[in-house]
């Protein structure tokens, strides 16, 4: 079900919360009138019902008195609807009230006892299911979750993409780490992948700009915040969206192709990507050149009983790759986790003769 239809992403839309009858069935009716107003389609309404807040005190979401609100929203404006859950009880609630689809939470992904109670509750109803990424950044707590899910006989599961939590400040409430669901791709090929933006950006202005990167990277749909009145939302105020904002954001979303059997296009990239293999082949020449230096280091320091590392000396080479990685137009980010990568694979290199084993595995 959440595969894309004609290349169209597969749309998820509706506030962060249910917070009275009236915010969500005018948040259904605005979603919905988008279809006439702007062509769009939005496939899912989405709100929680219950709120897994960080802090004690904050707004812990209206509980199952929401969901017949949902069931209205739903007769009323015929959008299949959506909603958190992360308990036995929330599902057997959620299923009672006619919930289309339901989700696991990024809270609850992280903790097998939870996701697993979930599943159980699931067994023999076989309800749509979107697992949201872990808090943390482990790509096999998802996957285990996900797998989870499916063996209690769920057939139509999905992931969403949340972002993870970073201590590293950066411009996103969470890190999106794109390496962590491409690999999910890689290993899980025919699971649908939704890009939840709102919670990767925490803000209003990245929203697009994180929707088209989940696009250029062929997800199947999206997962936005949107409220009729944002700055007045009784949560994550600042990342939702009004539809209007919403429709606008959908609309400038430029939507690629994976493919296409035009030859010369394919000719093109084939010789393009000839091109991409030969430069990892010298990279890979390189890499073992380095690390046999790194080796002769390790001989020659053993010999004369110095330590393998030498703080200066790794700060030099850090330093120096900045600037030089900045002259080339490569950004210090991917230097400095380039340089750790090799600097580390040097330094086990260096151990293993040092301790006698000659070269690192
Ligand atoms: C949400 O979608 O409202 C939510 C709580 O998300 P997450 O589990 O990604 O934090
Ligand atoms: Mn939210």
């Amino acid at each position: 079900m959440f595969h894309k239809k004609d290349s169209r992403p597969f749309l998820i839309a509706g506030p962060c919360s249910a917070e009275t009858e009236e915010q969500v069935l005018t948040a259904a009716r605005d979603l919905q009138s988008l279809q006439d107003l702007a062509g769009l389609k939005v496939d899912l309404f989405r709100a929680g019902v219950w709120k897994p807040r960080t802090r004690p005190g904050a707004f812990e979401g209206i509980g199952a008195t929401a969901l017949p609100w949902l069931r209205r929203a739903k007769q009323e404006t015929g959008l299949r609807t959506t909603i958190e859950v992360a308990n036995g009880n929330q599902v057997y609630e959620a299923l009672k009230h006619g919930i289309d689809v339901l989700w696991i939470g990024a809270r609850s992904t992280v903790n097998p006892f939870s996701v697993q109670e979930i599943a159980d509750a699931l067994r023999g109803v076989d309800v749509p299911v979107l697992v949201k990424n872990p808090v943390n950044p482990d790509l096999d707590l998802w996957i285990g979750a996900i797998e989870r899910i499916r063996n209690a006989g769920v057939t139509q599961v999905g992931a969403i993409h949340r972002g993870f939590s970073a201590y590293a400040k950066s411009k996103f409430r969470n890190a999106p780490y794109w390496e962590i669901p491409i690999e999910l791709r890689r290993r899980m090929p025919d699971l649908p992948l939704i890009c939840d933006n709102s919670h990767i950006c925490g803000n209003r202005e990245d929203l697009l700009e994180v929707a088209q990167q989940a696009l250029d990277l062929n997800y199947d749909g999206l997962m936005t915040e949107v409220h009729p009145t944002p700055d007045a939302a009784w949560s994550d105020a600042k990342q939702q969206i009004t539809p209007f904002i919403y429709s606008e954001l959908v609309r400038s979303l430029v939507v690629r192709r994976e493919t296409t059997d035009n030859q010369e296009f394919l000719e093109n990239i084939e010789n393009l990507r000839h091109k991409i293999d030969e430069v990892d082949l010298e990279l890979l020449n390189l890499l073992a050149r380095r690390m046999r230096i790194a080796e002769d280091i390790g001989r020659y320091k053993s010999r004369n009983n110095i330590s393998i590392l030498q703080a200066v000396r790794w700060n030099e080479i850090l330093e120096r790759g900045f600037t030089q990685g900045r002259q080339r137009g490569l950004n210090d980010a991917f230097i400095e986790k380039f340089l750790s990568a090799v600097h580390q694979e040097s330094i086990a290199h260096q151990q293993a003769v040092m301790s006698g084993g000659e070269t690192a595995a």
